[in-house]
Order: C-alpha cells, then sequence, then structure tokens
C-alpha cells in the first residue's frame, strides 16, 4: 500500500543502501499481478528533464511490451513537453495531469525525491490500490509503497533497466532512446564523476541496439531557436562575478525575467540549460541562475565545483537537491534573492574543501546529479 503523502517533506532518511533482493522482488511482482485490464499511471517530477521524462517513458513503452494496455504517463503542472524532448519516443503515452486516472491500480514515480516534487498529483499515491518509487536522489523521502531508490545510480534509468531486466523485458530501439536521454542527461553527457564504467556499459547496451547518440544530443542539447541564443546573450551580458564570496572560492550569478522571455518570445524551459554557460566561470566555485516565475518569485538553479555544498543553501532556503547540484523557490528581488544565498554561503558546514568545516563528508562526485 502506498500512505506516507500526508507526512509531507520530513527531513530525509538519506538513502546509502542499494535496494534490496525484498525490494527487487517486490516491485517486480506489483507488474507481473497486475490484473489484466490493471491500469498504471506513471508520474514524473514537475518541470521534468531528460531523466525524468526518460525514465518514465521508456518503462511505459517497456510495459507495453509486456502487454499492459491501460498505461497513462504524466507530469504535475503545466502539460508542456519542452521542445528538446518533443521527438522522444512514447510521447504517445502522455496525458495532462488533468487527465490522469484518479485512482489506478499502480502509481509508478520517477526521479521524484519528495511528494512536493508531485505537485498535484500527490493525491494518486494514497488513491492507488499500490505505489512504487524509482529514484537515485540520497534525499529520496521514501513517501511510496515500494521503493527502488539507488543513490549510487548515476540516473534514474539505471534503476529502470535494471528492473526491465528482471521482468523479462529486452531493449528496443525505442526503450534505449529513452533511458540514452534520461543517462546522458543526468552525466552531463558523460562528463561528470560519477560517470563509471557501469554507466558507460549501460550506455554501450543502449547504442547497440541502433539509435543514433550524435542525432539524440543534437536534439537533446545542441538545438536551440534564435530567439534563445539572443536571450542568453542578454542574460549571459549581465552576469556577476563576485570572487569574494563563498569565503573567497567566488559566487557567478544573473538572472533571467520573464520580460526577458516575453521580449525573444521564449518558454521558460529555454532557460533550464544556461546555469551550464554560467558555471564554466573559472574564477567561482559557485554559480547560481534566477529564472523569474512570477513577481517577486524565482526558480533558483546553483551549481558548485566542488568546494561548497549547494545542497545546504538550497535546504535552508526552502528547496533541494544534491552537494553540487540544488535549487529552491526565491521569494523577492533578484538582489534579495541574492543576499539571502551569499549569507547561507557563509554559514558552518557548507565549504567542503579541505579548509572547510565539513571535510569528514564523503567524496561530492556522483552528488552532481539531477
Ligand atoms: P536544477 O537546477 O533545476 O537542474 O536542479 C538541480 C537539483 O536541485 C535537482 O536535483 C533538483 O531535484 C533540485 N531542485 C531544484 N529545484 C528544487 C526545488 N524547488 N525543491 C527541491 N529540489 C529542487
Ligand atoms: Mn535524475
Ligand atoms: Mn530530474
Amino acid at each position: 500500500m502506498s500512505g506516507g503523502a500526508l507526512l509531507a517533506d520530513a527531513p530525509p532518511p538519506a538513502a546509502t543502501e542499494q535496494p534490496t533482493e525484498a525490494e527487487w522482488a517486490a516491485a517486480v511482482s506489483a507488474i507481473t499481478k497486475l490484473p489484466a485490464d490493471g491500469r498504471v499511471l506513471l508520474i514524473c517530477h514537475v518541470n521534468p528533464d531528460g531523466d525524468a521524462l526518460g525514465s518514465m517513458l521508456g518503462f511505459a513503452l517497456g510495459l507495453r511490451r509486456m502487454g499492459v494496455r491501460r498505461l497513462q504517463a504524466t507530469f504535475p503542472g503545466r502539460p508542456e513537453v519542452p521542445e528538446p524532448f518533443r521527438a522522444m519516443p512514447g510521447l504517445d503515452l502522455l496525458v495532462p495531469a488533468t487527465e490522469a486516472d484518479p485512482d489506478p491500480d499502480l502509481v509508478i514515480c520517477f526521479d521524484v525525491a519528495a511528494v512536493s516534487r508531485l505537485g498535484d498529483l500527490a493525491d494518486r499515491l494514497d488513491r492507488a490500490g499500490a505505489s512504487l518509487v524509482l529514484d537515485h536522489h540520497a534525499s529520496n523521502t521514501r513517501f511510496g509503497g515500494i521503493h527502488l531508490v539507488d543513490p549510487d545510480a548515476a540516473a534514474t534509468s539505471v534503476v529502470v533497466e535494471k528492473l526491465l531486466v528482471r521482468l523479462g523485458v529486452p531493449l528496443d530501439q525505442g526503450i534505449a532512446e529513452c533511458l540514452y536521454v534520461a543517462l546522458a542527461t543526468d552525466t552531463g553527457s558523460f562528463r561528470f564523476d560519477m560517470t563509471t564504467p557501469a554507466v558507460h556499459e549501460m550506455a554501450a547496451r543502449l547504442l547497440a541496439t541502433g539509435i543514433r547518440p550524435g542525432e539524440i544530443s543534437r536534439r537533446i542539447f545542441d538545438t536551440r531557436p534564435f530567439g534563445a541564443v539572443r536571450l542568453y546573450g542578454d542574460v549571459l551580458g549581465r552576469t556577476q562575478l563576485e570572487p569574494l564570496e563563498a569565503g573567497g572560492r567566488g559566487l557567478v550569478w544573473t538572472y533571467a525575467t520573464l520580460a526577458d522571455l516575453a521580449r525573444h518570445e521564449q518558454r521558460p524551459y529555454t532557460l533550464e540549460p544556461l546555469i551550464d554557460s554560467v558555471r564554466c566561470t573559472a574564477e567561482a566555485d559557485v554559480s547560481c541562475v534566477l529564472k523569474q516565475v512570477a513577481e517577486g518569485e524565482w526558480a533558483v538553479s546553483m551549481r558548485s565545483k566542488g568546494a561548497m555544498d549547494v545542497s545546504r543553501v538550497a535546504v535552508a532556503l526552502g528547496g533541494g537537491g544534491h552537494r553540487l547540484a540544488a535549487g529552491f523557490t526565491g521569494y523577492g528581488s533578484a538582489p534579495e534573492v541574492i543576499e539571502a544565498i551569499r549569507a547561507e554561503l557563509g554559514r558552518d558546514g557548507v565549504a567542503l574543501d579541505r579548509s572547510g568545516a565539513d571535510a569528514k563528508a564523503p567524496t561530492a562526485g556522483r552528488q552532481d546529479q539531477e
């Protein structure tokens, strides 16, 4: 049974363990014991990224191959798939949250660390016959019935592939493309530290189906409307470098307003890759992008190169994430939000390097995931 949705997002019992054999068996059984006309609802996190969508759609295609007919995939909020993902296999299974089955037999969540990331769809956890949570956030709050949470997995799609193997579902090109998008997204195109031999072995299995990595990467990472290129020019042009902040490790930041988006006729998701252009700044460990969502409200993305734990900053300001990649919703003017970040960066335990207070923390490598 599901339960837990009403417990809110209590402080997370950090997951360090792999899923147990009993958990894998329970997950397999929840799927194989579905009645013939069983209804399955798949949900990924709000503002879905490549891992959220790719893991969900890849698994949905796997369920379809198993003969599950009554399948819906969805995510909370505005039912808008970012342009780079609009050619992904399995999108025909996607429905707006408003059309999602109110009481499915089984609900499966993908890349969702906490109930808050399910928005209005959180009630499905209590209404469904059973719930299954597939994730890789160490901070996962274990809000479902059955959990497959692997904090060592580079992406949720790593967990998805393992479950598909246990279900006896072979990879086909559609499934492989979805899982590849997810894996490439969360490893920063196989650049981050959690790009292990196992990650490359999984990529090899996916590529062996015949999918085209160049074409997929171009679509997902390297294609942007001209208006977005100009928008990036405006926003990057106002980037500020503060070398003395973050205990002298440096802070670099910028912001994008709704007016910027309107002037260049761009949608909010266009701004998601912007942090990657800001975080390359050599003179700063911490980078930050404020994306206006309403008057006095900002979606904040933060990254660290390893010297600072930005998840502490995010958690202190009401959000979450990983040590090297985190975010929160900021309120007030852009300078006010930045001032709050500066203050949190100065607190004990935020510095991760040897001179800092948190030298005992485990190596930060794999935390740079989404
Ligand atoms: P982003 O900067 O949006 O790519 O997010 C980086 C990481 O921070 C991801 O692991 C997200 O799950 C997490 N994150 C971003 N925004 C929030 C938020 N408002 N609340 C909780 N976690 C967040
Ligand atoms: Mn992820
Ligand atoms: Mn994600």
